[in-house]
């Protein structure tokens, strides 16, 4: 058996619930039938479950930014120059 194994970037994708349903889908199958991604899976999970409290504690402090925000395109944006810092 040589399939393709899921991408970096799909796993990621898919721990963030950002795949559509399609792709996702062929992902699951994938999964279901290899040991390696499913290891691969729980990994990236627990590193996005550690990004997203990072990132509510961030939005906390910043007070409301979205979390959803963050953990969905991963950058702030850099909005006009004014420092975090008081
Ligand atoms: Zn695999």
């Amino acid at each position: 058996m040589n399939m393709k194994h899921i991408s970096e970037d799909d796993l990621e994708l898919y721990a963030v619930g950002a795949l559509s349903e399609l792709v996702a889908e062929r992902l699951e199958e994938h999964l279901l039938g290899c040991s390696k991604c499913q290891e691969r899976l729980e990994t990236m999970d627990e590193y996005v479950r550690a990004m997203r409290m990072a990132a509510e504690r961030i939005g906390r402090d910043e007070r409301g930014r979205a979390v959803d925000h963050v953990t969905r395109s991963v950058r702030f944006p850099a909005e006009g120059g004014r420092s975090a810092h008081d």
